[in-house]
Parts: structure tokens; C-alpha cells; sequence
């Protein structure tokens, strides 16, 4: 990575920070867009925007790309969560939640695309989800989201594959990340709920940032050169394993 201009949007947290962390200590030059800024520690820079705040995003983008000098890496994981079924969520929480975790990539995207095309290693990495994938219960909105932004993916490859840029995704079960600590908080029985969670994952264990951001720092790589329109699941084997009852 030595040498690479990396942007990570919602790195001030969770799986964006540990992303941010390990593409910097793979030697690339980080930039972090998030709303909480202050949590931002050197070396990586820092920039406030709300990816769903267009101006915003344009702004730090573009403010990123010149500290940085130019931009190899995008990687889109600002995320927000959303519970309930199609009866539960209004107008308004949809837009909302499409808003940041669709647009949002979008956004920041065409923002740094000018950017991504004078790139010689040019590549994008969304953070999607198993909820992309499976049929979560009481996820309807955020399933939604994730399901567009692993189709989006798929057609933001084929678009820039002839301008030499990759775009994959990963698509996470259970994270142990502040996002899941705060869900655990807010539970009757934040233990109880925690062993649902991780019994719920075949692994029987709670997906680490740390093993996402590895996924993401590889299909961001040199090293994935051959590697584009895919999601890698990095879920305990939630997506792909039938297992018999014991
Ligand atoms: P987190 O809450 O720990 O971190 C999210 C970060 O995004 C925060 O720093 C927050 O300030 C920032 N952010 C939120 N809205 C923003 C906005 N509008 N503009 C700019 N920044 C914004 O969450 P996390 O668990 O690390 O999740 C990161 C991504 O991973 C999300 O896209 C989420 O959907 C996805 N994901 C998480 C899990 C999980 O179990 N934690 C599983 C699958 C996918």
C-alpha cells in the first residue's frame, strides 16, 4: 500500500476506523470523512461531511484529495442502521436511511472519481452486508439499502472496469463494533442477546473489525488486481453454510 491515497467514509468508528487503521499501517496515506471528526487520531487526516449532504461530500473530497495529492482508494461504509418491517418504517426513514447508505456512496463516489481515473492502482470497496443477502427478520429497510448498494457495486464495476477501476464489497454478518455495543445496551439482557448474536453466526462468534477491514484492505489492493464485481462475505459463515442440527 505504500505510496496508495486512501478516502474511508465513516472512519471515525467501528469497521471504518479499524479500515482506516490497517490501510495505514500498510504504509497508504488515509483520509477519514465521517460527522465525528474529533475522533480521528494522526496520522490519519480527517474531514467532516454527512455523505448525505452533497456539498459536503464534494467539499471534503475535494479538500482530502489535495492533502493527499490525488486518490487511489475509496472506500464507502458510512452506514446507518434501521429495525422493523416495511409496516414500521415511514416515508421518512426510508429516504433517511437510503439517503446515507445508498446515496451516500454515491455521493462519494462521483466525488472522487476525477480523482480515482489519474490512479494507477484505482479502487472503490463498499461496505455492504449480510442483510444484503439473507433475509433478516425486522431488517426490511436496512436490507434494502445494503441489497441496492451490493447491486450498485456490481454495476459500478462493469461502468469503470475499462478506466482501471476496481469496485468490490464486503458483505459483513455481526460486527463486535460501538453500533452492536450500543444495539447490546439498549437490550433487556445485553449478555443473553450477545450469545443470540453470536450463536446466530455458525463460527459462534462475533465477526472482529479487524477481519473486515482485512477484507477490505485486500480487494483495495494491488494484490486483488484481477479482482472486481464481488462481494466477499465475512460473516461466520452465516451466507453460505447449511448446518444439520445437533
Ligand atoms: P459505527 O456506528 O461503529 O461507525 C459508523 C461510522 O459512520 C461512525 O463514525 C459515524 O459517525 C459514521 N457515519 C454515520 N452516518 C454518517 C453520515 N451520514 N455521514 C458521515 N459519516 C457517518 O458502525 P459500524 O458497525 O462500524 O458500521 C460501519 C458500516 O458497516 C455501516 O455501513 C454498516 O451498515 C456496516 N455493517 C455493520 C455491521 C455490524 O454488525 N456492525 C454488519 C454489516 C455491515
Amino acid at each position: 500500500m505504500t505510496g496508495l491515497r486512501a478516502l474511508v467514509t465513516g472512519g471515525a468508528s467501528g469497521i471504518g476506523r479499524a479500515t482506516a487503521e490497517a490501510l495505514a499501517a500498510y504504509g497508504a496515506r488515509v483520509a477519514v470523512v465521517d460527522l465525528e471528526p474529533d475522533a480521528v487520531r494522526a496520522p490519519l487526516l480527517a474531514y467532516r461531511a454527512d455523505v448525505a449532504d452533497d456539498a459536503s461530500v464534494r467539499t471534503a473530497v475535494r479538500d482530502a484529495a489535495a492533502a493527499l495529492g490525488g486518490l487511489d482508494i475509496l472506500v464507502n461504509n458510512a452506514g446507518i442502521g434501521a429495525q422493523g418491517t416495511v409496516e414500521d418504517n415511514d416515508d421518512a426513514q426510508w429516504h433517511r436511511v437510503l439517503d446515507v447508505n445508498l446515496l451516500g456512496a454515491v455521493r462519494t463516489t462521483r466525488a472522487a472519481l476525477p480523482y480515482l481515473r489519474e490512479s494507477a492502482h484505482a479502487a472503490i470497496v463498499n461496505t455492504c452486508s449480510i442483510a444484503a443477502t439473507a433475509g433478516l427478520p425486522q431488517r426490511a429497510l436496512y436490507s434494502a439499502s445494503k441489497g441496492a448498494l451490493l447491486s450498485l457495486t456490481l454495476a459500478m464495476a462493469a461502468d469503470h472496469v475499462r478506466e482501471g477501476i476496481r469496485v468490490n464489497c464486503v458483505t459483513p454478518g455481526t460486527v463486535d463494533t460501538p453500533w452492536v455495543a450500543r444495539l447490546l445496551e439498549a437490550a433487556d439482557d445485553p449478555a443473553a442477546e450477545r450469545a443470540a448474536l453470536s450463536a446466530r453466526q455458525p463460527t459462534g462468534a462475533l465477526v472482529s473489525p479487524e477481519e473486515v477491514a482485512a477484507a477490505i484492505v485486500y480487494l483495495a489492493g494491488p494484490g486483488a488486481a484481477s479482482v472486481t464485481g464481488t462481494a466477499l462475505a465475512v460473516d461466520g459463515g452465516m451466507a453460505g453454510l447449511r448446518l444439520r442440527p445437533e
